[in-house]
Parts: structure tokens; C-alpha cells; sequence
């Protein structure tokens, strides 16, 4: 199937502009997200669907009141809402761009709750840009990165960790982290905040209630009561956070940084963990100062594994660079570890990572030349876990790697995670530490202050959904999105 482009090969609409009668387009220049207010989202923007380069399909969606409009100019007529019709897509001449199948949703029933109309073409760069330079001849324009689900959360098809969750998802580098956006997309993550909102809420009136008639003589709340009500809202609050976590981790990758002197075998341990069945996605070599990153699949989660240069106690000054940019791997890192040579003093001064709240593993290496026990040693509590292996006869891994796991979360079960970012997790603590400031209200006679406790807890779990969002907000959220989206 092959239909000519337009003679001419460029959008004719360059060279003979011309007015085409549009319903309420709304204004055709691309506005900054900081000048668009939320509630101007009116007006009709067009974006390539599909990523840059040649496919069999390529697709362009439109999306607001003016999509009826745009598809009876393009296409010679309306197409009947979801139900596909091929058609051929005018180049406002006598010619057509392209032939493909156009599909029109009627809003609200929609991704992005407007009008949509989405063009299924030919999948070459050349086409795509001609459908999109007429769409925006005839009053569109073009989408910011993320508009369709931006626009999905303002006319409140998603809430907002659904709307984050469909960009996981895109970019989502393991299975077990697209399963977790799912959860997310499918509104599991949200279910369970507006359910400890509206437990919040019920406490909120009741607590309310009691300082608006406090002086009726009526059955007062019992301190008991309420303090049985926060804690177990606290306890839901932590379950969350448990499975928030390693969604986190999942959505934004975990780092482990291998330190310790000069041949202990940091290297081979790099290349024992990333060598295994868990496959390694990209390795970035670099000299012997430079750190040397691979990125592994953990089970599910996406690890980056850092190798960097010995240290030794009185280092030249090349090697003192090394230092350097070790700690500062460190400083990013999720998990450290401390690489050890049992047939060798020399070891890394612990010291060093004193003043990091970072989970820190010890791992006794070459254990095949001193016959000491593989897997961990179990030491008394409080120190760091420490593993005994030999990364050249690959022994006592396995443990190493569940203990490792055991850092980042589990990515399955029935506690499998949520796609989860920083913010929420971040949100989740703020709300836990509003609970733990009611304590005195629950005691003493400030209930007031108990009730504004509450409340502001509960605004915070609003930020996660995006109840309580501001334009900023989405404006970083969104941002971050791809075109088309
Ligand atoms: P790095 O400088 O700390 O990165 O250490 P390397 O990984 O380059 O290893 C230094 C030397 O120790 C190499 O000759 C390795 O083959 C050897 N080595 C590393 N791990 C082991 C081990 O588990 N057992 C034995 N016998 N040798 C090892």
C-alpha cells in the first residue's frame, strides 16, 4: 500500500496560507506552563504519539474542543466516536499526507477526558511532521511534554500517582517495575490513601464536634479512643510506606557503591554480581581512577552497581581524586559495600562511613584461599552484616544477593509495591509525623490542637493524589514526561 505525498513534498500551507473555519481552537502559540492557568485548558493541542525514527505506525492525537472540527477539515468527515474508519488524510489541497485508520473519542470518554482524535499513519518522521504542521495550520498546538495526561488529571480521569504512574510505566526498565506502575495506574496506591483520608476525615469531624459543643454536657470522646483511631491510622500509614519503598526504588533505580583498598576483588565482585542470570542492561567502563558502572537487574529492581578506586591510608594525589569521587558515590548511594581481602590486613577504615545513615555491608572476600565459611557472619547486633565469599568461585552470592534484596524491598507477594517517587514517600512521613504531634492533644485539654494535626495530615496526603497540588507541582511533574503523552 503506497499513496503519494502531496506534490510539492512540503505542508502546502507554508506557502499558500489560508484560513480554515475552526470551532473555538483556542489560541494558537505554545504558552509557557508557568502562564497557562489550569482551568484554561481549552484550547486543542496536537503531539506525535509515537517515538521519533520509522516504524510500520506512527500516531498523532489531538486533543480539545476543536477535534471534531480538525478531523471533518482532515479527514472529509467525522468518524463515529471509537469506531475506527480508514480515511485519508488531506493536505488541504487536492492531495492527501497519508491513508491510515482515524479514531475519534467523544469526551468525556477519553484518555484525557476532552474531544480526541488519534491518526494512524505511516511510520516515517516525514509524514508525522506533515500530519502535525496541518493539524497546527488549522489552529492547534503543539502539546507540552505530558498535556494528554496533564490534561487526563485536571478534568479528573486520573488522580495524580495514576497520572505519574503512566509515565513509570513508559519508562518503566524491569517487569517488576512495570507491574508496580500498574498497581499504581490502576489506582491501587490511591484507593488506599483516600481510604486513611476519609478514616482521618471521620476522626477530624468527630474531634471537631467535640470542641464545637464542649460545653453541652455530652458524651465527650475517650483520649483512648482517639489515641486507638491514630495509631491505627499510623500502622496503615507505615504499611504504605513498606510498600511505597521499594516501589521507589523501582521506579527510580537503587545504587550500590563497592569500596575498599587496592585488589581486594572489588572488581571481580562487580563482575560475579552483574555476571549471573540477572542480566546486565549496560556496562560504562572507565580508567582506573574513574568509577566503573554496571547496570544489573536485582530480582526486579533496577540496581546500578559502582565500582571505585582503591583506597589505600596515604594515596598519591591521582589516586586522592579517586578518593574523592568515591565519597561522593557514597554520599548518592542506597547501599555500600565495603570490600575486604580475608587473606590480607589491609582493609577499608570503617570510619570513613560514620556519619552515613546509608545500609552498609561488609563482604569478606577470598574466602576460597582461607577456608573460612561461606555466607553471612552473624555478629552481634548493631554491627554491619557481614558476608564471607569468594567472587572468582562465585560462592555465598546467593545470600549476599537476598540480603541486598532484602535493602531495596521485595518486589513481589502479596505486598507487592507501588510505583512510588521521593515525593510520596517524603508525603507518607510528613503525614506520619503530623500523627505523632497529636500525642499531647490526645492528653491534655488542647484538642484544638489535636484537630489541626489532623487536618494538616490530611493535607498532605492530599498532595500525593494531587488534591491539594499547585501549579508548580504539576509543572515538574509533567514536565518530565514525553511528548505525546
Ligand atoms: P580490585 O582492585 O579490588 O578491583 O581487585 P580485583 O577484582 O582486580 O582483583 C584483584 C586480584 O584478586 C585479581 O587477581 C583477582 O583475580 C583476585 N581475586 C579477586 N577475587 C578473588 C577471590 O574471590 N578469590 C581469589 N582467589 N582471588 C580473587
Amino acid at each position: 500500500m503506497f499513496y503519494p505525498l502531496h506534490s510539492s513534498g512540503i505542508s502546502p500551507e507554508r506557502s499558500t496560507p489560508r484560513k480554515i473555519k475552526t470551532k473555538n481552537l483556542g489560541p494558537s502559540t505554545v504558552e509557557s506552563p508557568e502562564k497557562t492557568q489550569l482551568s484554561e485548558h481549552s484550547d486543542t493541542v496536537v503531539a506525535i504519539s509515537t517515538p521519533p525514527g520509522f516504524g510500520g505506525i506512527g500516531i498523532v492525537r489531538v486533543s480539545g474542543q476543536g477535534a471534531e472540527q480538525i478531523a471533518l477539515t482532515l479527514l472529509g468527515d467525522v468518524p463515529r466516536h471509537r469506531i475506527a474508519k480508514v480515511c485519508r488524510f488531506r493536505d488541504g489541497q487536492q492531495g492527501f499526507i497519508d491513508e491510515g485508520v482515524a479514531l475519534l473519542f467523544k469526551g468525556p470518554q477519553s484518555y484525557t477526558g476532552e474531544d480526541t482524535l488519534e491518526l494512524y499513519g505511516h511510520g516515517g518522521p516525514m509524514v508525522m511532521d506533515l500530519l502535525v504542521e496541518r493539524i497546527l495550520s488549522m489552529g492547534a498546538r503543539a502539546a507540552r511534554p505530558g498535556e494528554f495526561t496533564e490534561r487526563a488529571f485536571l478534568n479528573g480521569k486520573v488522580d495524580l500517582t495514576q497520572a505519574e504512574a503512566v509515565a513509570d510505566l513508559i519508562e518503566s526498565r524491569t517487569k517488576a517495575a512495570a507491574q508496580a506502575a500498574l498497581r499504581s495506574l490502576s489506582g491501587q496506591f490511591s484507593s488506599e490513601l483516600f481510604e486513611l483520608d476519609s478514616k482521618l476525615g471521620e476522626l477530624r469531624a468527630s474531634v471537631e464536634a467535640d470542641i464545637d459543643f464542649a460545653d453541652e454536657d455530652l458524651s465527650r470522646l475517650e483520649p483512648e479512643t482517639i489515641r486507638a483511631q491514630i495509631d491505627g491510622i499510623v500502622g496503615a500509614l507505615d504499611k504504605l510506606l513498606n510498600r511505597a519503598r521499594p516501589g521507589s526504588f523501582l521506579v527510580s533505580g537503587a545504587v550500590a557503591v563497592l569500596v575498599g583498598p587496592p585488589n581486594v576483588g572489588k572488581s571481580s565482585v562487580l563482575n560475579a554480581l552483574s555476571g549471573q542470570d540477572r542480566a546486565i542492561v549496560s556496562a560504562r567502563p572507565g580508567t582506573t581512577r574513574d568509577l566503573v558502572e554496571v547496570d544489573i537487574n536485582l530480582n526486579g529492581v533496577p540496581l546500578r552497581l559502582i565500582d571505585t578506586a582503591g583506597h589505600r591510608a596515604s594515596p598519591d594525589p591521582i589516586e586522592a581524586e579517586g578518593i574523592k569521587r568515591a565519597n561522593r558515590a557514597i554520599a548518592k548511594a542506597d547501599l555500600v559495600l565495603v570490600v575486604s581481602d580475608d587473606a590480607s590486613t589491609e582493609t577499608y577504615d570503617l570510619n570513613m562511613l560514620e556519619n552515613t545513615e546509608t545500609p552498609v555491608f561488609i563482604l569478606i572476600n577470598k574466602c576460597d584461599l582461607t577456608g573460612q565459611p561461606y555466607g553471612e557472619i552473624l555478629k552481634p547486633a548493631k554491627s554491619n552484616r557481614s558476608f564471607a565469599i569468594s567472587a572468582t568461585q562465585q560462592e555465598g552470592l546467593e545470600e549476599l544477593q537476598d540480603a541486598m534484596e532484602g535493602v531495596f524491598g521485595k518486589t513481589g507477594g502479596a505486598e507487592a509495591p507501588f510505583a512510588a517517587r521521593r515525593r510520596h514517600l517524603d508525603a507518607i512521613q510528613r503525614a506520619k509525623h503530623c500523627l505523632d504531634a497529636t500525642n499531647s492533644g490526645v492528653t491534655s485539654s488542647a484538642i484544638e490542637l489535636l484537630a489541626e494535626e489532623l487536618r494538616l495530615a490530611q493535607n498532605i496526603l492530599g498532595e500525593i493524589t494531587g488534591r491539594g497540588s499547585t501549579e508548580e507541582l504539576l509543572g515538574q511533574i509533567f514536565s518530565r514526561f514525553c511528548i505525546g503523552k
